[in-house]
């Protein structure tokens, strides 16, 4: 339509009469007529009972928000947080909305406000919500699966008595950051072209760590792992059993164009980046559920939902499979 006859059309809607705006309303609404989703938690139906495993369950009311189940079999109740870690917190209504805040990222400080929780019960949320997130690893992958670590600097924030002399702004303790207790090692494999992500935390780079590390995420004779000459990966070859490559430090992309692990340092920047400069450090015991936070996060590259946040939460591997 051309600028001026929709300046006309536009002159002409004064004079509409009421049943006319409502034809007119109708013509420009959507055809189909909106689909009302199910509420997210109705939607996590536990298929079985988590006490005694009976698939004979009934629904039988609602509590704190969430459907109450029955089961026939044992005669005990539970609903979709039983044997999880969310199982004993209050104020189940609001997970939706908390599920929500943990998919964009949000601060603490930011999903208290939003959701009306003190900031305390905030952090325990995520906490809660994450932990069920860090054993979904990746099983048995195919192809080149990129294998280096970094380093995060050991953190008691948070903590009311610290083990060692406090550091202050500007200055650091005496010889703070040399010793290697003051690191603490994270191994990070990604598989070249797809989305699967391994992750971390280890008391030390070594190989029995690492074995044990990456010993479910890969399947003999499908994966090739590819890592730097560290010695910590000199024998995966024979304590996984798998292909491996190694590339010579110092030499990254210049001379060898295919054995490189380009995925997995960008995977650790983006990641340092996010703890360091988003969330200003994070304490060291809590280092586990920011990875699983941010391997979450990463998924997907259409982007997280909040149901994807609460599935996990309640335990079901939606990442890594
Ligand atoms: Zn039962």
């Amino acid at each position: 339509m051309k600028a001026t006859q929709f300046k006309s059309l536009l002159a002409g809607l004064a004079s509409l009469t009421p049943s006319q705006r409502k034809k007119l309303a109708e013509a420009l609404s959507p055809t189909a007529p909106p689909v009302l989703r199910p509420r997210s938690m109705d939607a996590l139906q536990p298929h079985a009972c988590p006490h005694c495993l009976g698939e004979k369950v009934v629904r039988n009311g609602v509590c704190d928000g969430l459907q109450r189940y029955l089961c026939r079999s044992c005669f005990r109740t539970f609903n979709a947080t039983t044997g999880t870690p969310l199982s004993r917190l209050r104020d189940k209504e609001q997970f939706d909305a908390y599920a929500d805040c943990m998919r964009q990222g949000l601060s603490v400080r930011a999903a208290a406000a939003r959701v009306g929780l003190t900031v305390d019960k905030a952090f325990r949320w995520r906490h809660r919500f994450l932990q069920s997130v860090v054993p979904h690893q990746p099983k048995g992958v195919v192809g080149l699966l990129e294998v280096d670590e970094t380093y995060f600097r050991e953190s008691q924030k948070g903590s009311r008595k610290l083990t060692r002399p406090a550091r202050y702004s500007g200055g650091r303790a005496k010889g703070a950051g040399r010793k290697a207790g003051d690191w603490v090692p994270v191994l990070v494999g990604r598989v070249r072209g797809q989305p699967y992500t391994v992750d971390k935390v280890l008391v030390k780079l070594n190989g029995v760590e690492v074995t044990a590390a990456l010993k479910d995420a890969v399947k003999p004779g499908e994966t090739v792992v590819c890592t730097d000459g560290h010695s910590a990966f000199l024998r995966l070859h024979t304590s996984l059993g798998v292909e491996t490559k190694y590339f010579v430090a110092g030499y990254h992309g210049h001379t060898n164009k295919t054995f490189h692990v380009q995925t997995a340092n960008n995977y650790h920047e983006q990641l340092k980046t996010w703890i360091q400069r988003g969330l200003r450090g994070v304490a060291t015991k809590y280092l586990p559920n920011y990875l699983a936070w941010h391997r979450l996060m990463t998924w997907n590259k259409a982007g997280l939902t909040s149901f994807d946040v609460l599935r996990s939460a309640f335990g079901q591997q939606v990442i890594n499979t």
